[in-house]
């Protein structure tokens, strides 16, 4: 049996940013991922967005992760050469009916701390013209990053620290000991490691990670996200345009990617199992929905795109759940249900995971 000082699992944007943190706070850091490449699941199956913290309960992980985050990656990008760009995003009102939501968004967003400016119609068809509203806000700290570069940076300054990623491993098993964690790997190169530290950042995959290793995690359920894609049509906005929220996501929304690209998205689906294919036919639902914020949006114009899903810890109709980052054991760190805003909140949960890593 190896013996190694701290073992991450799981190479997603959260996993790669606790390992760097770790690393770079002088522990020697394995990050074992299953698949073939790092970062292929949820990190690459996303809105890529820079979320400002307009929307999560105040006092949550959600909240405070968030808006630490958001700035911690923008400096970073800043500082790495990582492409984003803080193009800003405008929430709408389609309806008189939805002009309390925008309040109540408003409300939450003063007590997370976060600039939010209350538009009236002429503004938001002076910033998109091509958006119809009611009334709007307008979140200036918004943006979108480049998701694969931002995790190839955090690649890059782990293995500067000295970690390594060790890619087809997938912990298939383990034991929980007083002293050190013992865990299964398998893939490529099977290997016993004893260790004294474990970050479980497995995202899809974490229930799974941690019954195999002996430890009780709370229920998760599956939330698809599909994505239409606009096409052969002139991008119609310069920012990010939200609805109001849905019960599960964020409202099928248009983000622009750093190409210029624009898609609409996510959806919820509510699903049992892992399939990332898009049924086309759920475009009509896209047509209906974005019609209301954007009557111009012509026939035809829409193309089934990707999908990514969400790992939720409360089912459809519950009220929406926190990210989970617990200590269960002295010696393991766990994180459970980290959907959006989990890439731009990254660093952030970095940061906080090594603190916990030390109590
Ligand atoms: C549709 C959608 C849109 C989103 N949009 C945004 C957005 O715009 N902005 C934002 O901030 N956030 C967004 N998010 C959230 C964000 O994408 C996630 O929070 C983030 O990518 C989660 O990263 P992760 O590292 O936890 O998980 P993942 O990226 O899923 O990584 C987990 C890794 O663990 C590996 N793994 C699993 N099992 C094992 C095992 N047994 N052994 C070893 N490795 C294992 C997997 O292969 C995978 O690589 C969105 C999420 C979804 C679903």
């Amino acid at each position: 049996m190896e013996h190694v000082d701290c073992v991450v699992i799981g190479a997603g944007v959260v996993g790669l940013a606790c390992a760097r943190t770790l690393a770079r706070a002088g522990r020697d850091v394995l990050l074992l991922e299953a698949a073939e490449a790092f970062g292929t699941e949820t990190s690459a199956r996303n809105s890529e967005v820079i979320h400002a913290g307009l929307y999560y309960a105040p006092g949550s992980l959600k909240a405070q992760l968030c808006v630490r985050g958001r700035d911690l990656l923008y400096d970073w990008c800043r500082a790495r050469g990582v492409p984003y760009k803080q193009i800003g995003k405008v929430i709408v009102a389609a309806t008189e009916a939805q002009r309390g939501d925008l309040a109540n968004i408003i409300d939450i967003a003063r007590k997370n701390g976060v600039e939010l400016e209350p538009i009236d119609a002429a503004r938001v068809a002076e910033l998109e013209p091509e958006v119809r509203a009611v009334a709007g806000l307008y979140s200036a700290l918004s943006g979108i990053v480049d998701s694969h570069a931002l995790m190839l940076s955090y690649l890059g300054d782990l293995e500067d620290a000295g970690g390594v990623l060790a890619l087809r491993a997938p912990v298939t098993g383990g034991a929980i000991h007083d002293d050190r964690i013992e865990l299964v790997v398998g893939g490529d190169t099977p290997m016993q490691l004893a260790c004294n530290d474990v970050v479980l950042a497995a995202g899809l995959g974490a229930q799974t990670v941690a019954r195999a290793i002996g430890l009780t995690p709370p229920q998760g359920w599956l939330c698809k996200g599909n994505y239409f894609a606009l096409s052969g049509v002139k991008p119609p906005f310069q920012r990010l345009v939200y609805p109001i929220p849905e019960p599960g996501g964020l409202g099928t929304h248009a983000t622009i990617d750093l190409a210029g690209r624009v898609k609409f998205g996510p959806d919820v689906e509510w699903v049992d199992q892992i399939d990332y294919r898009v049924d086309p036919s759920r475009d009509a639902r896209f047509y209906a929905s974005i019609r209301t914020w954007w009557p111009g949006l012509p026939d035809g114009a829409l193309a089934a795109d990707y999908a990514g899903m969400r790992p939720k810890l409360a089912p459809a109709g519950a009220p929406p759940a926190d990210f989970s980052i617990t200590h269960p054991h002295p010696r393991i760190v766990a994180l459970y249900g980290i959907e959006s805003p989990g890439l731009t909140s990254s660093l952030a949960i970095g940061e906080h995971v090594e603190a916990l890593t030390r109590t």
